[in-house]
């Protein structure tokens, strides 16, 4: 299978009052189309500044970052946005879903700025809703809602524009164990029966030994890089 995101030489500084702390050293990686990556380490070791980079929701101080061969590093924020709404679905650890709206429009939104018809909107909505096993929850509001009935309206508005790639950041963190199961039992199915290519941070070594890899980072640097253990 062909790579999906390449990641060569990446640094990330961030600027702490006066002072520049790099926070990401050379990263290199290398993910493959089809693959169900998990990104473990220490907490502040890096994760979420790799994957928003990798996401496009931040541009790395030096390096390059190709997705589906395309340089998303050298494009302006405004052009990030665009291929945004366009390659990637996020899913974070606390939902993100907007109370103020029902399941159903939550999950239309990143379809907002497509020129699909609103008839269509719902229409791609419902088919994401079904595909999460939400379909009878499309009116309720997310506080009408689990927590990990949330997270699946999540994973749906996610996928809702068939993205090449799904990014989760500790999808499982705020969930019981049985709701962390069904998560990953879902993005597990998004991943061999739709194809997803998923990267997904986890302090959960559980939630890891569904990945079809696991990569390490600590202070900055990957480590180690395999099979689930
Ligand atoms: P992780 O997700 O592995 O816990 P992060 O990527 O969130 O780690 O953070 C890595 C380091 O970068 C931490 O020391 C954190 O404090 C710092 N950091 C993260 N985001 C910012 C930011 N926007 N500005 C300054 N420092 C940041
Ligand atoms: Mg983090």
């Amino acid at each position: 299978m062909s790579d999906l995101v390449t990641i060569r030489n990446v640094r990330k500084d961030y600027r702490r009052g006066s002072e520049v702390v790099e926070v990401l050293h050379s990263i290199q990686l290398d993910i493959r189309q089809g693959e169900f990556v998990a990104l473990m380490g220490p907490s502040g070791s890096g994760k979420s500044t790799l994957l928003n980079l990798i996401g496009g929701l931040d541009n790395p101080t030096d390096g390059e970052i190709r997705i589906d061969g395309e340089r998303i590093d050298e494009l302006s924020s405004n052009q990030l946005a665009h291929w945004r709404s366009e390659n990637v679905g996020f899913v974070f650890q606390f939902y993100n879903l907007m109370p103020t709206l029902t399941a159903q429009r939550n999950v239309e939104l990143p379809l907002l700025l497509t020129n699909l018809s609103a008839a269509e909107r719902r229409q791609r909505a419902a088919v994401a809703l079904q595909l999460v096993g939400l379909a009878d929850r499309a009116k309720h509001k997310p506080n009408e809602l689990s927590g990990g009935q949330q997270q699946r309206v999540s994973i749906a508005r996610a996928i809702v524009s068939d993205p090449k790639l799904l990014i989760c950041d500790e999808p499982t963190g705020d969930l019981d164990r049985q709701s962390a199961e069904d998560v990953l039992n879902l993005l597990n199915e998004l991943n061999r029966q739709h194809g997803k290519t998923i990267l997904m941070v986890t302090h959960d070594p559980k939630a890891a030994e569904h990945a079809s890899r696991v990569v390490h980072l600590d202070k900055g640097e990957l480590v180690d890089d395999g099979q689930p253990s």
